[in-house]
């Protein structure tokens, strides 16, 4: 007898995974190892987490549907260590729930929320050492997308400059219930070490990415005007006649930063 008696809801994105084969496929891209602190976002009905339970034997999850609370603790009964954390996923301190450790992620996750919560667990990077998420197919192409490429945008250079991108198997509608209306795709991504990817100013660094290609057929030169110079993007060793697409994310890097060397004073561009 099943514990869950409610209908999916279309307002949480409950799209529930029923097939076997990419439940286990899953599971084994997550590999987990003893002493692992795994963390699943929304766990449904249990698709992921009681095999991941039964073979870690210890799972936290955050749920925001309070009608899964009850069903999901007792259909967990003898599985393994299960805790619960009912609460908006948006709203969670990853830093706070790692404590002294980190996290390996897990996560079929609500597409209608999956960048927002891209961006908030990335807010934590340094507690994360990896996750495995499965979200619509385009979402993911766009993620792992290189210069040249018509996905290559904002997403792509945001998150690469921060994560490595593993795009791993594509995944149908019919292996949900109800289908989604798209293609879903399961990605992995792993957090950098920030010493090494070396944005000096993030929020200056989001900026000139969000300006670049927020008129993506503008030439950098047109599209950074607000933020800066001609002389500036080429004192960075970037031409300024190309176009956000054409740009590596090391050249994002290296243009914000040069920015913001402008920006604290130590440099000055000058038209005399
Ligand atoms: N893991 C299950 C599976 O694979 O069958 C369910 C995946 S379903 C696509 C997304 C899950 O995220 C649902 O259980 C939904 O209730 C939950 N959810 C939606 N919004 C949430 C939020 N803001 N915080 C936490 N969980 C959320």
């Amino acid at each position: 007898m099943s514990h869950f008696k409610e209908p999916p809801k279309k307002q949480l994105g409950q799209h529930f995974l029923h097939d076997r084969n990419v439940i286990d496929k899953i599971v084994l891209a997550v590999n987990p190892k003893p002493g692992d602190q795994l963390v699943e976002i929304g766990p449904g009905q249990g698709a992921i987490t009681f095999p991941l339970l039964k073979r870690h034997g210890a799972l936290t999850v955050i749920e925001f549907d309070r009608d899964l609370i009850t069903p999901l603790s007792e259909a967990a009964h003898g599985l393994g260590d299960l805790t619960i954390v009912h609460k908006d996923v948006l709203k969670v301190d990853f830093g706070k729930l790692a404590g002294e450790g980190r996290l390996r992620l897990v996560g079929n996750l609500p597409y209608n929320i999956s960048t927002p919560i891209l961006f908030h667990v990335l807010e934590h990077a340094e507690s994360i050492i990896d996750m495995h998420f499965m979200l619509q197919k385009e979402v993911v192409d766009r993620m792992g997308a290189g210069p040249g490429s018509k996905t290559y945008g904002r997403l792509s250079v945001m998150l690469q400059a921060v994560c490595e991108v593993q795009p791993l198997f594509d995944v149908p509608p019919g292996a949900f219930r109800p289908p989604p209306k798209v293609d879903s795709s399961v990605v992995r991504l792993v957090p950098r070490d920030p010493q090494s990817v070396g944005i000096k100013d993030p929020a200056l660094f989001e900026r000139v990415v969000r300006d670049a290609f927020g008129q993506r057929r503008k030439t950098l030169r047109n599209a950074l005007q607000a933020i800066c110079t001609s002389e500036q993007i080429v004192a960075a060793g970037v031409r300024p006649e190309l176009r956000a697409e054409q740009l590596e994310v090391a050249q994002f890097i290296n243009l914000s930063n040069a920015l913001g060397v402008d920006a604290a004073g130590t440099t000055a561009v000058v038209d005399i």
